[in-house]
């Protein structure tokens, strides 16, 4: 479970601090696919960021299965990332030079995993996400849609325990959104991971099993159930 307890960020711009979040707090069980909604500006990344180790509250306390986030060292934090996170960007983040089947391969060949192993359970992923057929072609060689599938994959070859996910389909024409959407929403039902995505698409938060919105910093209360 993850729990987030009375956490704030605050940014200096300029003489007044911006509270990017205010007394956030949130509970997540695990295997729940969460949307988090709000404007622009209402502290969605900001809050991925903090679950993702990879910045810490002014204030408050990050528990992921009772281990302090905001306690820990960097040295944890990586080791955290590496073996726990899986994270899916707006920008897909793939390698050009690599196949699509290296790009899921490698957080787990880095990792000095079999090679055999790894590339069976990156096909199945593969499979999973519609791309099979797409396994030897090269990054160049995919649509957004695609290559954010591709993505999602790589997210998932170490089996991490919390998949976060930033705007995932912000950058995709609705079809290939609603493919990548697909593909969340088969993570959900088969309850592979905590799932927490960040988004402005109406059609990502409904396939959802909770909405939670921001609004300035702040969960906006009551946290509405998604209308599925
Ligand atoms: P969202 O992802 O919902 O658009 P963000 O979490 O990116 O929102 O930003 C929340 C608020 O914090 C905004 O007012 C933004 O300008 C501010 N903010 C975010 N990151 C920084 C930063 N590195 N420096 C200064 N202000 C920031
Ligand atoms: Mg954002």
């Amino acid at each position: 479970m993850i729990e987030v307890r009375k956490v704030s960020r605050r940014y200096r711009q300029g003489e007044s601090p911006v509270w990017a979040l205010h007394g956030v707090d949130l509970r997540i069980q695990d295997r729940e696919f969460v949307a988090i909604v709000g404007e622009s500006g209402s502290g969605k990344s900001t809050l991925l960021h903090l679950l993702g180790g990879l910045d810490k509250p002014d204030e408050g306390e990050i528990l992921v299965d009772g281990w302090s986030l905001v306690s820990a060292t960097d040295r944890e934090l990586t080791q955290y990332r590496r073996t726990r996170l899986g994270i899916v960007f707006q920008f897909f983040n793939l390698l050009p030079t690599l196949n699509v089947l290296e790009n899921v391969c490698l957080p787990l060949q880095l990792q000095g995993q079999k090679e055999k192993e790894v590339r069976q359970r990156a096909l199945e992923l593969l499979e999973m996400v519609g791309l099979q057929h797409r396994a030897r072609h090269f990054v160049h060689q995919l649509s957004g849609g695609e290559m954010q599938r591709a993505a999602i994959a790589r997210a998932l070859i170490h089996r991490p325990k919390l998949l976060l996910a930033d705007e995932p389909t912000g950058n995709l024409d609705a079809e290939n959104a609603e493919r990548v959407m697909e593909a969340f929403r088969w993570i959900g039902e088969q309850g592979l991971t905590t799932l927490l995505i960040a988004t402005h698409s109406r059609a990502v938060a409904g396939a959802a099993h909770r909405v939670i919105r921001l609004a300035t910093g702040k969960v906006a209360a009551p946290e509405v159930s998604s209308e599925k």
